[in-house]
C-alpha cells in the first residue's frame, strides 16, 4: 500500500546503480520500489571493484576523468553513510594503486598516461625499481617501471552490494522480484531506468551495448605469500591486467570482448589472465582458484554514461561501461538532483539524449 503523502519512484534494475539511487532516494523522502528479477547479480556482482579514474585515464578521455574524479571525491562520505545506514561495512578500501609495466614498450605506455595526467594537473609519482620492490616484495623481479597513484582506490563490490541491499531495506525500499516489460505499466510519479544492458529493451533509442569481461577470484592458501597491500595494475606486452586485494585473496581481471550477450567463461580468457597476472606476481600460482566469471559491461559509443532526464517522468542512469562502481555516488546524487528538478551541471556531458 503506497503512502500518497510522499512522492513515489520506481527504480528498474538492482545493480550498483539502481540500488545506490534507491537507497539515496528513500533516505531523501521518496517512496521507492525497485524492480529486478535477479537483484545484485549483473555486472556489479562480477566486477573487480577499482575506483580508479586516474589509472583508467587515457589521452582524449578528459570528460571521463572529470566525472570519475567527481565521483571518487564523493566515495568516502557515501561509504561512511552507507555503513552506518546498513549496519554492515561498505567494502571501501583506502590502500591506493600501483601501476607497473613489464617491458620497455609497456613502460612507455605508463609514461604517456603520467604525462597526460600531469598536463591535467594530476601528478602521479614514478617509482624506481628499488622503491617498487620495497613497496611490494612479491612483484616479479624483472619489473623495473612503476607509478604510485595513492588516490585511486578499490571497493569489495560484493560487500558493497550487500550493504546497499541492507541499506535499502532499512530505508523502507520495497523490492519486487520481477522484470519490467513496459515502463508505462509502472504506477509511480517518477521512473528511474537503471537496468544496465537491459535498458535499451525498455527504451529503444538508448545506445547501450554489452561488452563482455572475464574475471577470476583467487583464494589465499596457507603458506602462500600474502596478496599485495594495494591494487596492482599491470601492462604486460601491451595487454592490461589488474590484481585487486580482497580479505581472502585477490580478484584478477579482466578481459574485454565485443561478442554480444555471451556470459560463458572461455579457456583462452583464463589463460591470458593467469599468464599476465603471473608475469606481474608469480606467487599467484600458489593461490586457489575459487571462481571464474563473466559479466557484461553496459557500454556507450563515447564511453560516458547516460545520465539524466529523458521525459517528464523518466530519468535514465545507465551506460556506465567499465566504471559503474566508481560512478555510483555521483550517479545517485545526479538522479536525486533530477528528481528534485535541479540537475547537476557537472553531468551535462552525460546527457542521455546526446546521440539523438
Ligand atoms: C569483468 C568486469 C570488471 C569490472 N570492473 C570494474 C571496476 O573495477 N570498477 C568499476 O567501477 N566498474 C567495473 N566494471 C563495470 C561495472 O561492473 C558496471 O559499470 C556496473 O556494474 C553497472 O552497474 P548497473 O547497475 O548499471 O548494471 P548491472 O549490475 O548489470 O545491473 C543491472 C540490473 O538490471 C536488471 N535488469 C535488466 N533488465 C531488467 C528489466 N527489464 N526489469 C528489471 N530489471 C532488469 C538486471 O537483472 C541487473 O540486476 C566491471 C565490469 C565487468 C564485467
Amino acid at each position: 500500500m503506497q503512502n500518497r503523502n510522499r512522492p513515489t519512484v520506481s527504480v528498474v534494475g538492482a545493480g550498483v546503480i539502481g540500488l545506490s539511487v534507491a537507497w539515496r532516494a528513500a533516505r531523501a523522502g521518496w517512496q521507492v520500489t525497485v524492480h529486478d528479477p535477479a537483484p545484485a547479480r549483473g555486472a556489479s556482482w562480477v566486477a573487480g571493484g577499482m575506483l580508479a579514474p586516474l589509472t583508467e585515464g587515457w589521452p582524449g578521455e578528459g570528460a571521463a576523468l572529470a566525472l570519475g574524479e567527481a565521483s571518487l571525491l564523493r566515495w568516502p562520505e557515501f561509504a561512511a553513510e552507507l555503513s552506518s545506514s546498513a549496519g554492515v561495512p561498505s567494502g571501501l578500501g583506502t590502500e591506493g594503486t600501483l601501476v607497473v609495466g613489464l617491458d620497455s614498450a609497456d613502460a612507455g605506455e605508463l609514461q604517456v598516461v603520467a604525462e597526460w595526467l600531469a598536463a591535467h594537473g594530476r601528478s602521479v609519482s614514478e617509482l624506481t625499481r628499488k622503491q617498487l620492490h620495497t613497496r611490494e616484495p612479491a612483484l616479479a623481479q624483472g619489473i623495473r617501471h612503476g607509478l604510485d597513484v595513492p588516490g585511486d582506490l578499490a571497493v569489495d563490490n560484493r560487500a558493497l552490494l550487500a550493504a546497499l541491499q541492507a541499506g535499502c531495506v532499512s530505508a523502507g525500499v520495497q523490492m519486487v522480484s520481477e522484470a519490467v516489460t513496459d515502463l508505462g505499466m509502472l504506477d509511480t510519479d517518477q521512473v528511474v531506468l537503471a537496468a544496465g544492458i537491459g535498458s535499451p529493451g525498455l527504451r529503444a533509442a538508448l545506445p547501450v551495448r554489452p561488452v563482455k569481461g572475464e574475471i577470476l577470484r583467487l583464494r589465499h592458501r596457507r603458506g602462500a605469500p600474502a596478496a599485495p597491500g594495494s591494487t596492482v595494475r599491470g601492462v604486460v606486452h601491451g595487454r592490461h591486467v589488474y590484481l585487486v586485494p580482497r580479505a581472502d585473496g585477490l580478484v584478477l581481471g579482466a578481459t574485454q570482448y565485443e561478442v554480444g550477450e555471451d556470459r560463458e567463461v572461455t579457456v583462452g580468457g583464463i589463460r591470458d589472465l593467469v599468464a599476465d597476472a603471473e608475469a606481474i606476481l608469480p606467487s599467484i600460482a600458489e593461490y586457489g582458484l575459487s571462481e571464474a566469471s563473466a559479466g557484461l559491461r553496459p557500454m556507450t559509443p563515447d564511453n560516458l554514461p547516460l545520465l539524466g532526464r529523458v521525459d517528464a517522468r523518466t530519468v535514465v542512469a545507465t551506460g556506465h561501461g567499465r566504471n559503474g562502481l566508481l560512478l555510483a555516488p555521483l550517479t545517485a546524487d545526479a538522479v536525486l538532483a533530477e528528481l528534485a528538478g535541479t540537475p547537476l551541471p557537472e553531468i551535462a556531458v552525460a546527457d542521455p539524449r546526446r546521440f539523438e
